[in-house]
């Protein structure tokens, strides 16, 4: 791995979790990582390629890039877009049955408004 991948995963292990090429653009800006949007794009889908990273897709909006590999739901917020991650338990095993299939992976989206939102009252 180049220096500036190892880089870019350490500065998104130790970020809030999940977020779009563009915010970790800024924040490696931020933290004086010398890296362009394109670059920030091509690295974060190789990390994903290489299973370092996983990435959520979003209708609509940017795909999020997430630091947690192992499998897990996220609870959306419609209004603010904010991500929270959730253990999924045995709900694999669980669909495996109802479905009489070999699920090979799961993408667990739930919406809802966030705490911060309701109480805005939006
Ligand atoms: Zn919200
Ligand atoms: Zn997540």
């Amino acid at each position: 791995m180049t220096k500036l991948n190892r880089q870019i995963l350490e500065m998104m292990q130790n970020s809030k979790g999940h977020m779009t090429a563009e915010e970790a653009f800024l924040l490696a800006k931020r933290k004086n990582i010398d890296v362009s949007l394109a670059s920030m794009y091509r690295i974060l889908n190789r990390l994903t390629e290489d299973g370092l990273l996983t990435k959520v897709s979003m209708d609509g909006q940017p795909d999020v890039f997430d630091k947690t590999v192992r499998e897990h739901g996220h609870l959306v917020c419609d209004v603010c877009g904010e991500i929270v991650d959730f253990e999924i338990g045995n709900i694999k095993e669980i669909i495996n049955e109802e479905v009489n299939e070999d699920i090979k992976t799961i993408d667990l989206k739930l919406h809802y408004v966030c705490a911060k939102c309701r109480k805005k009252g939006v």
